[in-house]
């Protein structure tokens, strides 16, 4: 990747332009990590870069973005560009061809503001990135509040960098980011949502949390949820379901969604009978259409943090979950997200004989077939005369209950349950 980068600016020099690695690889190579793609700046403009390569594609001819394709890798080369006037908080209205140092201003924060010549070995600084860098300190390039209102996507751009980075946030930045955080409701739903990805599913999440829970960014991205039960309070980490989520784990966003959704409306979490509210179907199947409306996270996404927070509310219902349940939950694709959940809230104090006990049932279940195929099913029903209806996925239901409890263990006997429940319903 990074031979092939080189070769590329090596070529674009030998011809005569500036060329500079750019941005992000540059950044994360002076924080001694590995670039997972390096973008080349340069003079030469699109049609230069498109005479000089052979097989080019033009991803943002527009913004003067051309890839250019060296040997295994896509490299992204850019003219230097100043971007002008943002009208509508996403994006520029107008982009000329500009000096390196008006392209470092026009990037988001200082350390990523950097230019690197690896022919000389040498870091072209026009932002103060390196002082910041090594300070580990996150800081908007220019003023702080202009570069949050010209592009509302920055705020969570901020938290995903600090957070990745283990950066401090400098006071002007993080004010200024407290101030426009109610203006994200203007950047598509897609962009936040990749954006909250990456940030949530990482382990560094546990120090994006926090940063989303004090700027305020929380209340933009739930808008659509009912809004939580009390006033809010300073973050409590002890509390915080979210941060006890597997952590220094990778996970999935469903899960993290699961969990920052219940976090969210839960500041009081050790107060078990909220908890049992706000896993209650109906409330669930709130939360999930908020975050539906916010993010326009796909099916597949939502559908399992319903069925995630499902499980969890299955198993903390005041009864405990009787065998079927324990088997039907244990069976779904989602058990292992609802499982870590249990495991946090115990972490925090929540549940934790209930969680004790599940824990003990589940190492149970380990050794049996919690899923096996139905004694009896809907052509059963059918020969044996009764006639199709909404009653029949009822009776299903129960006998298949019955069987995982092995109250009817042959097929005559599922039967014979089905028929007296048909005959008594
Ligand atoms: P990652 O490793 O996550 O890709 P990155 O720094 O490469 O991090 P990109 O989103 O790929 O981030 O953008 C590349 C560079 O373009 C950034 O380093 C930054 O200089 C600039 N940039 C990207 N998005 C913005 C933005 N919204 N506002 C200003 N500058 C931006
Ligand atoms: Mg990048």
């Amino acid at each position: 990747m990074r031979s092939d980068a080189l070769a590329v600016l090596t070529k674009l020099r030998q011809a005569g332009f500036v060329a500079y690695f750019a941005g992000g690889c540059v950044r994360d190579q002076l924080f001694g990590l590995e670039p997972k793609d390096y973008d080349i700046a340069t003079d030469a403009t699109p049609r230069h870069i498109q005479e000089q390569f052979r097989k080019t594609q033009a991803v943002g001819a527009a913004f003067g973005v051309i890839l250019v394709h060296q040997g295994q890798s896509a490299i992204e080369v850019a003219t230097f560009r100043a971007d002008s006037s943002y009208l509508d908080g996403r994006h520029p209205s107008a982009v000329r061809y500009a000096t390196p140092q008006e392209d470092a201003f026009r990037r988001d924060f200082t350390v990523n503001g950097l230019f690197f010549d690896p022919l000389e070995e040498r870091v072209i600084d026009f932002v103060g990135g390196q002082a910041d860098l090594s300070a580990r300190r996150l800081r908007a390039i220019g003023r702080a509040d202009e570069r949050f209102a010209e592009d509302h996507l920055r705020l969570l751009r901020a938290v995903r960098f600090a957070s990745r980075f283990n950066l401090d946030i400098e006071p002007e930045t993080a004010q200024a980011i407290g101030r426009h955080a109610g203006s994200l409701v203007r950047i598509s739903p897609e962009r936040i949502a990749e954006e909250l990805r990456l940030i949530l599913t990482p382990p560094t999440r546990v120090a994006a949390w926090p940063m989303l829970w004090e700027f305020g960014l929380l209340e933009p991205i739930f808008r659509f949820a009912p809004p939580p039960p009390e006033q809010k309070r300073a973050f409590d980490p002890a509390r915080s379901v979210f941060l006890s989520v597997s952590s220094g784990e990778t996970i999935g966003f469903a899960l993290a969604l699961a969990a920052a959704s219940l976090c969210y409306q839960a500041h009081h979490l050790p107060l078990d009978a909220d908890l049992r509210s706000l896993l209650s179907d109906p409330f669930i199947r709130k939360q999930v259409r908020a975050v539906r409306q916010a993010l326009k996270t796909s099916n597949e996404t939502t559908d399992q943090m319903q069925a995630i927070l499902r499980g969890v509310g299955v198993l903390l219902q005041e009864a405990k979950p009787s065998v079927a349940q324990l088997k039907r939950f244990y069976s779904q694709p989602t058990a292992a997200d609802a499982i870590l959940i249990l495991s946090a809230l115990k972490q925090i104090g929540v549940q934790a004989d209930r969680v004790d006990w599940l824990r003990e049932r589940f190492g149970e279940l380990q050794q049996m077939d919690c899923a096996p195929v139905p004694l009896v099913n809907g052509e059963d029903l059918l020969a044996a005369g009764l006639s199709p209806g909404p009653r029949f996925k009822h009776i299903l239901h129960d006998v298949y209950d019955a069987q995982l409890e092995n109250r009817v263990i042959e097929k005559s006997q599922a039967m014979e349950l089905a028929l007296k429940l048909a005959g008594g319903g």
